[in-house]
This record gives C-alpha cells, sequence and structure tokens, in this order.
C-alpha cells in the first residue's frame, strides 16, 4: 500500500536522525510518566496502578521495535514509527481515561506528543498524529457519556495536599521540559548549520573572487601575444618584410582578422571578469560622440566588408561627458552582433543621441531578429538564441553579458526590440556624467586602439 507523500518523506535519509531522536524521547517521556504515575499510585492519589503497567509495557514495546527498525534501516521502519506513534495515542488516552476522562489533567501529554512530532517530523504527519489524536480523545468522551467505558473519578480531587501539588508540578515540568529541550537542541543545530553555511559561502565567494582574478591575469597576458600577430600579419600583408603574392596577402590579412577577433574575446572576457569583481569604475571624460561612433565603425568595417553588409554612423549628439572607453566596448558589441546576424546585403545604423541628460546609443539592423521568449535570456553569459543554424556564426555569448553589465556600471540599461527576420534594436542609454574637473577635450582617456578594440586599462 503506497503511503501518503508526507509519510514517504520520512524515509529519506535526512529523517533517520530525527526519527532516531523521536524514538530516544518515547523512553524518556515513557520514563518520566512512570515515574510520575507510579508517585501517584504509591501515594494513592490515582487509582489502576496495574492498567498504568500494562500502557508502559506496551509503550516500551512498540518504542523498541521502532528502534530497532531504525538502527537496522529496516524497509518498514517508517511504518513501525507509524504504529509507535499509533500506541502513543492509544496508550494517552487510556492514561487520560485513567485518571478522569475529559477532566484528566493528563489531557497535556496530548500537547508533549504534538509538539515533539512537529519538531521531529513534517507538517503533514503533524497534522495527522494531531487530528488522531482529537479523534481518540472525541472517541473516549463519546463512549464515557454513552456509558460503554465507566468514567473514573478525576485525579488530585479532594482536599489540596503538599503531596498533590509536588506530583502536579512533577508533571507540568515533564509536559514544558521536554517540547522546550526538543526545540533548543533543533534551534541550536540549525544555529550551527547556519553558521558553517555562512562560513563556506564566504570561502566560495573567496574563492570566485580569487578564480576572477586569475581570469583577469591570464587574459591581459593573452593580449600581449595576440596583439603581436595581428600586428605582424598586417606588416607582412603591407609587404614591410618583402613582395607577397596574392593568396600570401590574403592569408595574412584573414590572420590578422582572426587575431583582432581573438583580442576582442581576451577583452570582452577581461572587461566581464572586471565587472564581476567590481573592478570596473567609470572614468567620465568629455568627448565628441560622433567620433566614437565614427570610430566603433571605422574598426568593425572589415567585418562588414566581409559580410557584405553596409554600416551607417548616424550620429546627432555632440560633446557628452561619460566614459568613452566603456561607451566604446558597449558600441563595438553591439555593432559586431548587428554585422554577425545580418545576411549579405543588409544595413546596420549606429546613432548617438542625448535627451533628457541621457546619452542614447542605438544600434539597429536588419538581420534574423531574436524571438520574444529569448530576448531576456541573450542577456546572461554563455547565452545564445537556440535553434537554427546558430553555429554557423560563432561567438561564445559573452558579448551582450558584457553590454549589460557595463551599462549597468555606467548606472545605466540595454533594451532590445526585434523581429524575426526583419531585424533587432538595441538601445543602451546612459546617464550623462558630470564632466570631471580638469577634464580634457575630445579623445581625453579611454581611447581605441588602432585596430578598434577598446585600450586596455592598465
Ligand atoms: P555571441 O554573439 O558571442 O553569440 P552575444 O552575447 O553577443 O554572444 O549574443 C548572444 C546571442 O544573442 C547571440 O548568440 C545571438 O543569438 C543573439 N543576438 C545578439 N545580437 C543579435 C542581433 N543583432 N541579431 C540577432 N541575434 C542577436
Amino acid at each position: 500500500m503506497r503511503l501518503p507523500a508526507f509519510v514517504e518523506e520520512l524515509r529519506h535519509p535526512s529523517f533517520h536522525g530525527r526519527l532516531l531522536a523521536g524514538c530516544h524521547s518515547g523512553y524518556l517521556i515513557a520514563a518520566a510518566f512512570a515515574v510520575l504515575a507510579t508517585a501517584a499510585v504509591g501515594f494513592g492519589l490515582v487509582p489502576h496502578g496495574r492498567e498504568f503497567v500494562a500502557l508502559l509495557i506496551i509503550k516500551a514495546t512498540t518504542n523498541t521495535l521502532a528502534l530497532v527498525a531504525l538502527r537496522r534501516r529496516w524497509r518498514f521502519a517508517v511504518e513501525c514509527m507509524g504504529l509507535n506513534t499509533a500506541a502513543d495515542i492509544v496508550c494517552m488516552t487510556a492514561a487520560v481515561h485513567l485518571t478522569g476522562g475529559v477532566q484528566s489533567p493528563l489531557v497535556a501529554i496530548y500537547v508533549i506528543e504534538v509538539a515533539v512530532v512537529a519538531l521531529l517530523s513534517n507538517l503533514g504527519v503533524t497534522l495527522m498524529v494531531a487530528s488522531g489524536i482529537l479523534l481518540a480523545f472525541g472517541a473516549m468522551g463519546v463512549l464515557e457519556v454513552a456509558g460503554v467505558l465507566t468514567p473514573t473519578p478525576p485525579a488530585f480531587t479532594g482536599p489540596l495536599t503538599a503531596l498533590k501539588v509536588a506530583v502536579a508540578v512533577g508533571f507540568a515540568a515533564v509536559a514544558i521540559g521536554i517540547p522546550t529541550f526538543f526545540t533548543a537542541a533543533i534551534l541550536r543545530r540549525l544555529r550551527t548549520r547556519e553558521r558553517q553555511l555562512e562560513d563556506r559561502t564566504a570561502e566560495l565567494l573567496e574563492a570566485g573572487q580569487q578564480q576572477s582574478v586569475f581570469l583577469a591575469s591570464v587574459t591581459h597576458e593573452l593580449r600581449t601575444p595576440i596583439h603581436g600577430i595581428s600586428g605582424l600579419a598586417e606588416l607582412i600583408a603591407s609587404g614591410v618584410y618583402g613582395p607577397t603574392t596574392d593568396r600570401q596577402r590574403q592569408a595574412a590579412t584573414r590572420i590578422g582578422h582572426s587575431a583582432q577577433g581573438l583580442v576582442q574575446l581576451v577583452d570582452d572576457l577581461l572587461a566581464l571578469v572586471r565587472a564581476e569583481v567590481g573592478r570596473v569604475e567609470p572614468h567620465p571624460t568629455r568627448f565628441e560622440a560622433a567620433e566614437l561612433v565614427e570610430q566603433v565603425c571605422g574598426s568593425v568595417a572589415w567585418m562588414a566588408e566581409t559580410k557584405g553588409v553596409t554600416v551607417a554612423p548616424a550620429a546627432t549628439a555632440g560633446e557628452v561627458c561619460g566614459d568613452r572607453r566603456l561607451l566604446g566596448h558597449i558600441l563595438v558589441n553591439l555593432v559586431a552582433n548587428a554585422i554577425k546576424f545580418t545576411p549579405a546585403g543588409g544595413h546596420v545604423t549606429v546613432t548617438a543621441a542625448t535627451a533628457g541628460g541621457a546619452l542614447t546609443l542605438a544600434v539597429t539592423d536588419t538581420g534574423i531578429g531574436i524571438p520574444a521568449h529569448q530576448r531576456a535570456t541573450i542577456f546572461e553569459p554563455f547565452r545564445q538564441v537556440d535553434g537554427g543554424d546558430l553555429r554557423n556564426f560563432g561567438g561564445v555569448g559573452l558579448g551582450l553579458a558584457l553590454v549589460d553589465r557595463l551599462a549597468t556600471v555606467l548606472g545605466g540599461r540595454v533594451e532590445v526590440a526585434s523581429e524575426v527576420n526583419v531585424g533587432s534594436t538595441f538601445t543602451v542609454t546612459v546617464p550623462l556624467a558630470a564632466a570631471p574637473a580638469g577634464s580634457g577635450g575630445p579623445g581625453d582617456g579611454g581611447e581605441l586602439a588602432a585596430e578598434g578594440q577598446p585600450v586596455e586599462p592598465a
């Protein structure tokens, strides 16, 4: 027979320790009540001594069965625990009946049972046990009223004596003490776990930071040799090292372009890692927005030519104040994507405009477009639009993640509007910075390197 899911959940290894604790507490509770019952019966406060002994034997038997089943990891361990809990309810109700029925002071032991079950199991099991208790208690009351069960006179009746008070206080101590003990133990364990988790999180954060710093150094070191390759290829193609055939020139030019692509990738990785570890800070300077747009378009002209796509710079903004280097990096990525995802014969337009104290850079293409459901995920690192022949376009999925991070660093945002097979427009809006004291004119700080790559920060 399949048990309800909340009972099945108790089979999970994470509950094993708690169920064992439940068994151990069963002995503790039974022992405490044995002492009290013996005292009460011995002092003549409660009749039915023999019946109490019988109840204790039942409880000890089912508790031991459950304990052995749990220790030996029997398949039916949870069922044995269920039997033990059912025995608890029956024994408790019998003890209540023997000490005055619905007027018995022992009614409080139900609270101990529910509290311990709640602390050691789950909500479903707790509700089930609480319902079982209510049912048993109700049935006892009905049977007493119907005369099927002979009502017992309430315990502790008659004149108050020091002995009665002592037994009642002892009972109250057990009723309050046991749930308190379990609550305290569980809270202590939770706090220890919380501290361990905090320590682990701190360690992981530290390791992540170290990894990012390592990645930043490696990518930084990679730039120099790739620049060397790109420069030498350019020199070979231009004939500095002697005459070259057409095929050699073409090959050298391709080597140069591939090297530029690699530099772009390394730059993106480096900037992304730096942005992740919070090492990118905006350095605003004054510069001509149109000049930046021209420069970026110039730097990717070779890509556009290879693809057969036209790139039109159309800046209307004049002099602006902002981080030219970071804005250049954003724009290079957006324009390179626009070219990459636009078929031959298509057009890319790059605009820069100011309005309401903000600079808006927009790159519009007549390319393949992006399906609506994927427009949010493309800004996550290493995410690309699925399906189709996307792999033909290359790339690793870092560009837009970087654009998004850098826009955030600049206090702005990036948005995309797109229609599949019609084209896309990526818009970056950043607040214009206040001109820093002593900042120079256009081109001050943040130059773009000769081949159009943003200059690496020192
Ligand atoms: P990569 O270009 O290296 O794949 P990006 O992060 O720059 O990585 O872009 C993520 C994905 O977003 C791309 O793989 C592509 O699917 C989609 N994408 C980006 N720009 C465009 C665009 N202009 N037109 C169509 N799809 C685009």
